[in-house]
């Protein structure tokens, strides 16, 4: 792992980038794994404990961007992951990114990364991985270190076997960071259980074709949301006994846009319909996902369209949050460049992208 000393950032290296979570966690006794604190070991010292076992000829470099618990992540901790990501990606010395992250937000990071640099991954043919841990670092058997130890050997497997892009490994499975979607409190493979993925050491062909059709289709990565600078969009879940005050408090409020988690296919309760009506009057988004937590929210089904919502295609609630956050933001700096883009064009591609299989 000895990088050269005066410059080690001159050395050609896998950079691993800490945000903290479980796999940076104490436990306050080891025989208690699920009494802990998240983000509280150095990403450094992550790197050290598996130093061993990396293998040869591969360099690391370490930095710590943050070390939350990921439930209290910030848009402003996302504003500088990606342009971390971004321009160290563009730096000729660094190989691939390795991010070590909490998993109950991995999700959101995971296709806030794929819409924001998984072009630009892909364009310069290097890889991206978003790693986490369920049990924390002093755990017995804790998970964290195969996990760290995987996403580095995927960060350096060589690209005849699979593109640049974003990518997320976990419990042995490697799937694209987008697809990422935490279905489970505590099981080890809770944020890729439901995910499209593939075995970490053998590429399975079927997921990889689905992985180069995402690629294909994703052409142009949507700019980064400076700090502060990100649009102010809410999630309401419809359920029985909805309340139109549920929608009219929002529609009264500066909130730009409203992402509801539909029953079923992606449909929404009856007395939503008139304070919605009012939300979309006054140019407030709308975008309509399932709450079922997996499958896909198609347009006009099972009815037309109400109130011009796009559907979110494959996008779960919180991912369907992040891609409307970012297709705003991008409407705005359209603006700016004097674009007549809209958010609905910008978020139409996004929900198109074709399914990994
Ligand atoms: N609460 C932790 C976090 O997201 C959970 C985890 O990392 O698994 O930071």
């Amino acid at each position: 792992m000895s990088l050269n000393r005066s410059h080690p950032e001159k050395t050609p290296h896998i950079l691993v980038l800490g945000m903290g979570g479980t796999i940076a966690g104490l436990a306050s006794a080891p025989e208690k794994p699920l009494e802990y604190v998240a983000g509280q070991v150095g990403v450094d010292s992550l790197v050290t404990h598996i130093e061993s076992a990396i293998p040869q000829g591969v360099k690391l470099l370490s930095h710590q961007l943050a070390n939350i618990n990921s439930r209290n992540l910030s848009e402003s901790l996302l504003s500088l992951l990606g342009k971390t990501v971004r321009s160290s990606l563009e730096d000729p010395a660094v190989l691939g990114i390795v991010v070590t992250h909490g998993t109950d937000t991995i999700e959101e990071t995971g296709v806030f990364l794929q819409l924001s640099c998984g072009q630009h991954a892909n364009r310069l043919g290097k890889r991206v991985i978003l790693t986490g841990a369920m049990l924390p670092s002093n755990a017995p058997g804790a998970d964290g270190p195969s996990n760290l130890l995987d996403a580095i050997k995927w960060a350096s497997t060589p690209l005849d076997n699979c593109p640049g892009g974003i990518y997320a490994v976990m419990d042995g499975r490697v799937c694209m960071a987008m697809d990422l979607a935490k279905r489970h409190p505590s099981a080890l493979n809770a944020p890729v259980q439901s995910s499209p993925s593939s075995s970490a050491g053998l590429i399975n062909p079927s997921w990889l074709s689905g992985v180069k059709a995402v690629q294909t289709a994703w052409t142009e990565d949507l700019p980064i949301p400076e700090e502060g600078e990100w649009p102010w969009v809410e999630i309401l879940t419809s359920h029985a006994g909805a309340r139109p005050e549920t929608v009219s408090l929002w529609a009264e409020s500066q909130v730009k846009g409203l992402v509801l988690a539909g029953s079923g296919m992606g449909g929404f309760h009856d007395a939503w319909l008139e304070p919605l009506k009012q939300a979309a009057s006054k140019g407030i988004a709308l975008v309509r996902t399932s709450r079922t937590g997996s499958g896909f929210t198609l347009p006009n089904i099972p009815e037309k369209e109400p109130l011009g919502c796009l559907a979110s295609g494959g996008l779960s609630a919180p991912r369907a949050r992040i891609a409307l956050q970012l297709a705003l933001n991008a409407e705005k700096q359209a603006k700016l460049a004097g674009k007549s883009l809209t958010w609905q064009d910008f978020f139409a591609r996004i929900a198109v992208l074709p399914a990994v299989g």
